[in-house]
């Protein structure tokens, strides 16, 4: 049995995965390593039934232990506050782990051999890291009913206070202030840098400096700075770093075989993000990793808490929701246990499982999201793909029986 000698901070969630969750724990976790878990009911019902502190302990324990790995959760709806009778529409609770920790999300996808990717160059993955603070998500907006001035007006603490015209309005319009911190962004730029240097993969940072000349142009002096502070680090590591106007990016992603880190501001890591996840194939195959600034880590599926299919398992109904995601939360999160605390065969482990559930996948034995990209179907037949505790028991299977 191998031993951890620190916590995971673990995090459960609602739906179909929490019914995922505790079949990769008991079947691929519990049998093989002595982990000590500091266990947090995130589910709906507990948030609720806690006014939602238990998120904020989950976020401070998290802090303390260094890791956790979170289940996927529901952000209610309005509609959900009714119908579930909530006390009130509980913020995301990623969205609480993320202001605790400041940190940046890395999303990155996970490549089997014989799941085709729609671009035809991407042979490794690539990792979007998105800035997670400010911009048009925390920007004031107001529509401007006619013919006026609008100016931005800056009073500083001390001094003279600063004017700058932004539109002479001779009829109806709207308009947006936007801003972002200094602070923010160096985090931001930081977490990207510590990253890469994990991952040992390059980083590409893009903008439109070229037409923002003081916003734009701010975040692609902070990396410049960040970047050359840590150049003897990144030479060592055989990383490099390169700006590229955003446009020009998009069209050179598309070209790309991957393998590196593309940092995004807000609304490009946004809309960028899903086209990455798109283009490699299934939602189920996304991870996504939280890195604060202090190095505190978070992994968890990039996925949602698939809803349709957990109505079909209440309904009775066999579902094949695919795993693939959660389980490599649960590897990254040990593998990040087993670095920090110095015990390779923790990080190791983690190794043998993701070989197992690729070893799965690449024997033909997947989840039907899978199926229908492998044999380009919509309807695959039903001989080609397995159950969600089909697939669970598979790779259990494969744990144990690898000679590794
Ligand atoms: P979702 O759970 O990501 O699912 C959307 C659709 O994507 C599914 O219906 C399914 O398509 C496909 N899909 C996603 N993950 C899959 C998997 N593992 N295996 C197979 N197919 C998968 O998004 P949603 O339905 O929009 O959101 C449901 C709830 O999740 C919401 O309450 C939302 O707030 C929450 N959410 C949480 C997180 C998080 O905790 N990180 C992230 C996003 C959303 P088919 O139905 O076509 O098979
Ligand atoms: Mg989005």
């Amino acid at each position: 049995m191998i031993r951890a000698r620190n916590p995971l901070v673990e995090m459960d969630g609602d739906q179909m995965t929490r019914i995922i969750w505790r079949q990769v724990k008991e079947q691929l976790i519990h049998p093989f390593v002595d982990v000590p878990l500091e266990y947090y009911d995130l589910g709906l019902e507990h948030r609720d039934a806690t006014d939602d502190r238990v998120t904020h302990e989950a976020a401070r324990a998290i802090r303390k232990h260094g890791v956790g790995v979170k289940c996927a959760t529901i952000t209610p709806s309005i509609a959900q506050v009714a119908e579930l009778k909530l006390k009130k529409a509980w913020p995301s609770p990623n969205g609480t782990i993320r202001s605790e920790l400041d940190g940046t999300v890395f999303r990155k996808p996970i490549l089997a051999a014989n799941v085709p990717v729609a671009v035809r160059s991407w042979r490794k993955p690539i990792v979007i890291g998105r800035h997670a603070y400010g911009d048009i998500y925390k920007a004031t907006e107001m529509s401007v009913p006619g013919a006026g001035r609008m100016e931005l007006l800056f009073t500083p603490a001390s001094g003279a206070p600063e004017r700058r015209l932004v539109h002479e309005f001779k009829g109806p319009g709207v308009v947006m202030g936007m801003h972002n911190t200094e602070k923010s962004i160096r985090s931001f730029a930081q977490a990207c840098i510590r990253y890469a240097l994990d991952e040992r993969i390059d980083i590409w940072f893009s903008a439109k400096d070229t037409i923002s000349k003081t916003y734009h142009t701010f975040f692609k002096g902070v990396f410049a700075e960040e970047t050359e502070r840590r150049k003897g680090e990144m030479a060592a590591a055989g990383i490099s770093y390169r700006y590229l106007l955003i446009d020009d990016a998009v069209a050179q992603i598309m070209k790309h075989e991957g393998g590196i880190l593309w940092a995004l501001m807000n609304y490009d890591g946004d809309v960028q993000s899903d086209m990455v996840a798109a283009g490699f194939g299934s939602l189920g195959m996304m991870t996504s990793e939280l890195v604060s600034p202090e190095g505190c880590y978070e992994f968890e599926a990039a996925h949602g808490t698939v809803a349709r299919h957990y109505k079909d398992h209440l309904a009775g109904k066999a579902t094949s929701t695919n795993s693939v995601a959660t389980i490599f939360a649960w590897t990254g999160a040990l593998r990040k246990r087993g670095q920090l605390d110095k015990t390779p065969e923790l990080s190791a482990f983690a190794g043998k499982v993701e070989r197992s559930v690729l070893g799965c996948i690449e024997e033909g034995v997947m989840t039907k999201d899978l199926a229908r990209l492998v044999h380009n179907a919509n309807e695959p037949a039903r001989n080609t793909w397995v159950t969600t505790e089909e697939f669970i028991a598979a790779v259990a299977k494969r744990i144990a029986s690898s000679g590794e």
